[in-house]
Formats: C-alpha cells, sequence, structure tokens
C-alpha cells in the first residue's frame, strides 16, 4: 500500500492505479538549451524514486518524459524570447543541432545518476501535428480565441481554472503578452493588452517577421509555433491516454504550466481528473533560500561535480537528505559530509559477508519509509541501522532489495586505480602473511591505511580499496 501526496487534494492518499497493476506516469522534461543543473537533476532523481517505489510494489510503470525543443519562452507565461531559438542564434547554430547537442549531455548525466530510463522520451517538435489536433478540439468546443500574436484559451470558460495553486481567476482583467523576434537581433517589444484574462495562454503563437525564427510550422491558424504547455497534454495523452495516474514536475511547474496542462485537457477530453495525482518535488536551492536556476547564473553540472570529486551516485545520496517536498539547501559543507557518508556506506557494505537470507525486520521498516510518500531520509536512516547492527541476518539480500529504490548500487564493486607503490606494499604484506608473520603483515596494513588504502582479506588473496575503500 503505497500512499502519496497529492497536490491536487492536498492530501497523502492510498495510491490505486486507473488500471490494476499499471500506472501510467508523466514527467515534465528538460528544456534542452543548455546544460541542466543539479537542482534540475533533483526533481528527477524524485520522480525516479517515484517510480522504483510503485515498481517495489509490483505495479507496471509506464513512464514518458518530455524533451522541450521548442515554445518554452523566457517567462513560462507567454512573454520573452523562445530559449532554444535564442540559444540556437547565440550559438550560431541551427535549433536542432542545439536541442541535440543538449539533450544528449542531458541523457548522459541521467544514466550517471542511474535514472531508469522512460519508456519514450517525446519530443516537442516531433509531436506538432498531435498538439495541432488538441488546439482544434478546443477551438470547436468554443475555448479560444485569436489575438494579433497567437491563438489563446480563455480560462474564464473553465470553471475550475487555478484548482492545483487554489488560484482565483482574475476576471475579465487584460493581460500583456509580449512578442520579440530573435534572428534579427532586434529587441523589438510589441506590448499586447489582448488578452482577456490574465492568465489566459498561448496554444499556437505567430511566427511574426518572416525569418525571424528557425522552427514554424504550417496550421490552420497561419505559420507560428506551438505555445509551451499544450506539448505536455498532447504527447501525454497520446501515450498514456485521455486520463491517467500521475502526473511530476518541479514545484515551479505547478502555478501555471500545470494549472494550464490541466485546463486545456479537461476542456478538451472531457474527463475528470484528468490526472488522478499530482506531484511536485521542492526545490534544490542556494545560500539565502534562493533556487538553483539557469538565469540566476548560480548552477552546478553533473560533470562539474565530478571533476570536483564528487560522483553523481553520492549527490543522488545527498538529495536523500531532505524529504522530496521539503527544500533542499546545496552547500559545500552538506555536500561534502553526504560523499563521506555514501563513501563509509558502501565500505562498510563492501565488508560484510553474504550469508544469503533477507532480514524481514528491516526490509518492513524501509517499505514503511518508502510507502509513507516516499519518505527517503527514513529510509536511509533505516539502511544504516541495518548496516550497523552486528547480529543482523541476511543484511546483503536485504541491501540488494533496497538498493531497487536507493538506486545507489550500494553492492557494486567500484574499479580502483591502484598505484603501484600501494601494490608492492600489499604484495609484501601478501608475502609476510604467507610466512605467518603477522607482526609484518599488521605494520604493513597500518601502513596501507596511512597511505588512505584499505586491504580485505580474501579466501584467495586480497582485496585493494574496491568498493570505495580507498579512504583518502
Ligand atoms: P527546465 O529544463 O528548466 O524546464 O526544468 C526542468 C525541471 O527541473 C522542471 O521540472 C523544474 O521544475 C525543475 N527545476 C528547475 N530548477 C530546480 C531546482 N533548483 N530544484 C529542483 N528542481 C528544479
Ligand atoms: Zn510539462
Amino acid at each position: 500500500m503505497v500512499k502519496l501526496y497529492n497536490t491536487l487534494t492536498r492530501k497523502k492518499e492510498v495510491f490505486k492505479p486507473i488500471s490494476e497493476g499499471k500506472v501510467g506516469l508523466y514527467t515534465c522534461g528538460p528544456t534542452v538549451y543548455w546544460y541542466a543543473h543539479v537542482g534540475n537533476f533533483r526533481s528527477y532523481i524524485f520522480a525516479d524514486v517515484l517510480k522504483r517505489v510503485l515498481m517495489y510494489n509490483g505495479l507496471e510503470v509506464k513512464h514518458i518524459i518530455n524533451v522541450t525543443d521548442v515554445g518554452h519562452l523566457t517567462s513560462d507565461a507567454d512573454s520573452g524570447e523562445d530559449k532554444l531559438e535564442a540559444s540556437a542564434a547565440r550559438e550560431r547554430k541551427t535549433a536542432s543541432e542545439i536541442s541535440h547537442f543538449y539533450f544528449n549531455a542531458f541523457q548522459k548525466d541521467f544514466e550517471k545518476l542511474n535514472l531508469i530510463e522512460p519508456f519514450k522520451w517525446t519530443w516537442a517538435t516531433e509531436h506538432i501535428k498531435e498538439q495541432i489536433d488538441m488546439i482544434n478540439i478546443l477551438e470547436k468546443k468554443g475555448y479560444t480565441y485569436k489575438t494579433s500574436d497567437g491563438i489563446y484559451f480563455d480560462t474564464s470558460k473553465f470553471a475550475d481554472y487555478g484548482m492545483l495553486s487554489n488560484k482565483k481567476i482574475c476576471g475579465l482583467e487584460a493581460g500583456a503578452s509580449q512578442h520579440t523576434p530573435i534572428s534579427t537581433g532586434v529587441k523589438r517589444k510589441i506590448y499586447l493588452r489582448e488578452k482577456k484574462n490574465k492568465t489566459d495562454f498561448a496554444l499556437w503563437k505567430f511566427s511574426g517577421e518572416p525569418g525571424e525564427r528557425q522552427q514554424e510550422w504550417k496550421s490552420p491558424w497561419g505559420l507560428g509555433f506551438p505555445g509551451w504547455h499544450i506539448e505536455c497534454s498532447a504527447m501525454s495523452s497520446k501515450y498514456l491516454g485521455k486520463q491517467f495516474d500521475i502526473h511530476t514536475g518541479g514545484e515551479d511547474n505547478m502555478p501555471i504550466h500545470h494549472e494550464n496542462e490541466i485546463a486545456q485537457s479537461e476542456c478538451a477530453f472531457g474527463k475528470k481528473p484528468w490526472v488522478k495525482t499530482w506531484m511536485h518535488g521542492a526545490f534544490l536551492n542556494i545560500k539565502g533560500n534562493k533556487k538553483m536556476s539557469k538565469s540566476a547564473g548560480k548552477i552546478m553540472t553533473i560533470s562539474e561535480l565530478e571533476r570536483g570529486g564528487i560522483s553523481p551516485l553520492a549527490y543522488r545520496y545527498f538529495t536523500y537528505s531532505a524529504k522530496y517536498r521539503k527544500p533542499l539547501v546545496w552547500s559545500d559543507e552538506a555536500i561534502k559530509g553526504a560523499v563521506d557518508s555514501y563513501k563509509r556506506l558502501k565500505n562498510i557494505i563492501s565488508g560484510i559477508e553474504n550469508k544469503g537470507g533477507m532480514n524481514k525486520k528491516y526490509l518492513k521498516e524501509f517499505e514503511e519509509r518508502i510507502n509513507d510518500d516516499l519518505d527517503m531520509p527514513g529510509a536511509v536512516a533505516v539502511l544504516w541501522k541495518l548496516v550497523r547492527d552486528e547480529k543482523a541476518e541476511g543484511k546483503i539480500g536485504t541491501i540488494k532489495k533496497m538498493d531497487q529504490v536507493f538506486g545507489l548500487e550500494l553492492l557494486k564493486e567500484e574499479v580502483v586505480d591502484v598505484p603501484d607503490d600501494v601494490q608492492a606494499i600489499a604484495d609484501e604484506r601478501q608475502k609476510a602473511r604467507d610466512e605467518k608473520d603477522w607482526v609484518k603483515s599488521d605494520k604493513l596494513r597500518d601502513k596501507l591505511r596511512g597511505m588512505g588504502w584499505a586491504i580485505k582479506d580474501r579466501k584467495e588473496g586480497y582485496e585493494l580499496g574496491g568498493d570505495g575503500n580507498n579512504i583518502k
């Protein structure tokens, strides 16, 4: 029995899939105009843990993650530049070169964090027809209107608008929409006071001047490109059906993007609720409780972590120090603490002999934690209790099972590069052991320790360093 906090109902609920044994899961994915940072990955780790917990509970999960390669403007509403077009202009590349380059970088980091690949990565530009079809339905049902800048969704026609964030629609107040051409290089701003309501959003945007954009498509409304929000509704319904189980994203997606997804989907498909459970991950913040973001400039990528000697899995472990709905603050001390703790954990585990079996007591405690709205700090505490309990049985089998959810490769041996001088001392120590010279052997072990290396005696020979034993 898994309990999940549903943003829609503001309650922890017992999760029940629409089709028995199967879960449709959609995650708002990356906008591929630049490198993703460790904050972005906190959101994907949260989605991955959710997926692993559902799988652990015997459910079959069909997971879709979208790739935004058009239409996401610098503001989550409908103003500013298209991030992809702006990046292409800046780097003097095609939009497709940009999106593929940054997606490849993203996918490499995704793998390093041991995140399970989705059933499908759905690219916005590969689903233009589906998006146009959906806008057509909304138009036929009378939910849209046209401005000089595009086709807009009239939120005043959807009585439930704002249900996630408890936001009240502000009546027929005129809003502002802004169109900024990119490739001409001229920052021309045309403010259009044509939106009927502040909360109305673009479904389709017109191209503007010829040659202004690289990415544009023909549509019943003229040459243009889809607004950012429509892609998630069109693609999720294509692969998961017109009503599905769980939708995730970072907390910043909730008040605009997800409200808009709900409005257009419930109006087009007529299903209520369109998505049964909405889940939002809290931010990774930098000091001063500011969100780590590309625009704020202070970001850290997975590659930068690695260059600083922090493995991606140690970062994954670090994210478990807070529950997913609580902010987590990035600091050098906190991450260092997590790196040391993860190394120590793997080190201890590598020294545990596998005597077979399972430890039901600890496994039960662990399951209670993960099934209580993904309480990962609690689950990690159970894992530590287990590894430290000298009398506990079935440790290795239990750790292996827990790692199905942690995804920390707790039992994976690391290939460690052993320097020649360390190797020579280890060989000398082995010789001393063969000659039963225990005093010398112990001395040499201490010498190795002093150099930051641990050695373990095995039935045949010894093991040096492996599995994070390098305690340097
Ligand atoms: P983007 O590539 O900007 O569209 O963002 C991808 C995902 O990362 C979205 O779900 C965002 O909500 C999430 N996100 C962005 N910044 C942070 C952060 N500092 N901490 C956690 N999640 C974030
Ligand atoms: Zn989305």
